[in-house]
């Protein structure tokens, strides 16, 4: 087989918000730009995102990115790096401006200005009152935002092998990235591109849980390369169950169903949220919500004939309401549980939805990782933006609205950074050949025909184990036993056959370098949560009901080599204010 290999100056992996947003900032430079896809660029996850971005823009109420900045660091659990969050709150302004200049059809208010809509754990004052900041086009706010900048990649002349899989990042002797192994998808290929910077935009890993709101593509690839290449990642056990997923299905019902007024009940009628949340009620904070709806659950007053999910309503809005700023939202539950939501409520359970963890970055996107007991370094010519990365914005659990945030700004961000790193570096790096060989070994690792284990069936075991191991309410004894087991499907994967491989598509051996990934990424997420002795944000252990910030206000950094786990500190330095010292959360 003959290798193809290409040059070029940048590599982003990743079409999402992350990914097209670093390229657009490349478009205007002489440089050539790879962008690669598994799946056409505006099918990626971001294109499901329905609430809406927040900035404080003070279109309904005044508002100031301070206070924007006081609700992430509170929403964080204080585990979130204070400097990274001033600059994402301050940045937030001048980015959905640019995104309005660039052609994203926002909502609009009666005045004409950008629509706002409250959202979870946002407000005013520092705590005092709701903020209304969340910038929306209905409930399509990603679908929006994505065909925009995929426009504005065709305008710049961005090259996009769509339908190419990464399967491993390459690297020089010192470990610095010089591209990667991909393959096309349609004829199986394997393909080597070089580049002298390489941005990971691979976006979250919803699809280690069962249930779940994320696209089947999100299975985590990215941060799965970046441990394989020795790159740790940082904080995974903090893994965010969006309080409203349709019961029993997983698909999202937006926060900004609660935004627009709707609130949930138990089964005897009662809006609960009040006895766990007296002032913000339904639109207290994310793992709040999440936890609330499972207890109500488990001490019996759960609805249906099984008990096991709660209602949202959002009846009492009005059908004009639910039709103009909940279409989204209308057509999910029309089809998937029979339910016109301006009529009925909605059956709702939490889903998993969004990893704060990932790959360690810096607010430049730079990947900093630490060398095996050594000090931390920048990894030389990788960049990591969007889901996929932790910068660390969210720290123990993401405000909503938070994440098209986050990725517009460090894609952004990491852009302009590649820009003067290449000026440095104006030469391809040395691909080391074991590295290569490496790459290609993975490449070929599911290549053994035969009887042996599908792949379906050992990811089927994979998503039950984690959502029964990993999931809102974690104890020691539930983990460990998740973490053997978890063990168990890695030693397994050797046994993974793909039948006749001559009649098998190439979206088959996706589905086992995806399945690989998985696993790396689930052992990752209940190591770091078995280890972690305490409850902070979305991480919630009965039997350390308390946050311990004298132990544990640290970054978790796993490593997969031996499944080892280090600490690094949380940055409480914001860059031009002063911190925010950590304090009981209530809302
Ligand atoms: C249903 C839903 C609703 C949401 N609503 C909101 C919201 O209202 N507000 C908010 O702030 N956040 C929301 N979020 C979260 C937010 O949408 C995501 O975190 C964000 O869009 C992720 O963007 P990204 O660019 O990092 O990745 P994605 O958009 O997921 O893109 C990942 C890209 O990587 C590519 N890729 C991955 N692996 C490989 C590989 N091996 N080879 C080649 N290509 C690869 C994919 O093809 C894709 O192009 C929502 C999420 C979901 C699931």
């Amino acid at each position: 087989m003959t290798l193809i290999r290409k040059n070029f100056d940048v590599l982003i992996i990743g079409a999402g918000g992350a990914g097209l947003n670093a390229a657009v900032q490349l478009a205007g430079a002489d440089l050539r730009v790879a962008v690669v896809s598994k799946v056409f660029p505006t099918r990626s996850h971001t294109v499901a995102a329905q609430g809406g971005v927040n900035a404080a823009l003070g279109n309904v109420d005044e508002d100031k990115w301070h206070w924007h900045m006081f609700d992430t660091v509170k929403g964080s659990d204080y585990l979130g790096d204070q400097d990274a969050i001033e600059f994402m709150c301050r940045e937030a302004i001048p980015t959905v401006y640019e995104l309005e200049h660039n052609g994203v059809p926002f909502s609009r208010l009666d005045n004409g200005r950008i629509y706002q809509r409250p959202f979870g754990g946002q407000s005013r004052h520092f705590g005092k009152e709701q903020a209304t900041r969340t910038c929306a086009a209905a409930d399509r706010t990603g679908h929006a935002i994505l065909h925009t900048l995929y426009q504005q990649n065709l305008k710049a002349r961005s090259h996009f092998f769509t339908e190419y899989f990464a399967i491993d990042l390459l690297q020089d002797q010192e470990g610095g990235v010089t591209g990667a192994l991909v393959m096309d998808i349609s004829s199986g290929e394997p393909m080597v591109l070089n580049a002298r910077a390489t941005l990971l935009a691979t976006g979250g890993c919803g699809q280690v849980f069962r249930t779940t709101s994320n696209a089947h593509i999100n299975t985590g690839d990215g941060m799965a390369m970046a441990l394989r290449a020795g790159v740790p990642l940082q904080d995974m056990e903090f893994f965010q169950f969006h309080p409203t997923g349709v019961a029993g299905r997983g698909m999202l019902i937006t926060e900004a169903s609660r935004g627009e007024g709707g609130y949930l009940i138990n089964k005897e009628g009662e809006r609960f949220m009040e006895r766990y949340a007296p002032s913000a009620k339904d639109l207290a904070s994310r793992d709040v919500v999440a936890r609330a709806i499972v207890t109500e659950v488990r001490e019996g007053r759960g609805c249906g004939p099984n008990g096991d999910h709660v209602l949202l309503k959002v009846d009492h809005l009005g059908e004009e309401t639910v039709a103009r700023r909940l279409p989204g939202i209308r057509e999910t539950s029309k089809i998937f549980v029979g339910i016109d939501p301006a009529f009925e409520p909605i059956p709702v359970y939490p889903t998993a939805h969004y990893v704060m963890g990932g790959i360690p970055s810096d607010r430049f996107g730079r990947v900093v990782a630490p060398a095996r007991h050594g000090p931390e370094e920048v990894v030389p010519g990788l960049y990591a933006a969007g889901e996929c990365a932790c910068v660390s914005v969210h720290g123990a659990n993401r405000l909503g609205g938070n994440s098209l945030l986050d990725i517009l700004v460090f894609g952004r961000l990491s852009g302009l950074d590649i820009l003067d790193y290449l000026e440095e570096h104006p030469r391809h790096g040395q691909t080391d050949s074991a590295s290569e060989e490496k790459a290609m070994a993975r490449f070929q690792r599911f290549d053994r025909e035969g009887d042996g284990i599908p792949v379906a069936e050992l990811r089927a075991e994979l998503q039950k184990v984690m959502e029964d191991h990993a999931g809102v309410f974690r104890t020691e004894e539930i983990m460990q036993e998740g973490l053997d087991r978890m063990r168990s499907i890695r030693d397994r994967l050797d046994e993974v056959r793909l039948k006749d491989r001559s009649r098998t598509f190439n979206t088959a051996r996706v589905e086992a370098f995806e399945l690989e990934n998985l696993v790396d990424v689930g052992l990752s997420i209940v190591t770091s949560a078995l280890h972690r002795q305490e409850s902070r944000g979305a991480h919630s252990r009965p039997d350390f009901p308390e946050r311990d910030d004298r132990n544990w206000m640290r970054h978790s950094l796993y490593f997969l080599e031996d499944d080892r786990l280090d600490y690094k500190p949380v940055r409480t330095r914001p860059l031009s204010v002063d911190s925010f010292p950590p304090k009981e959360r209530v809302y």
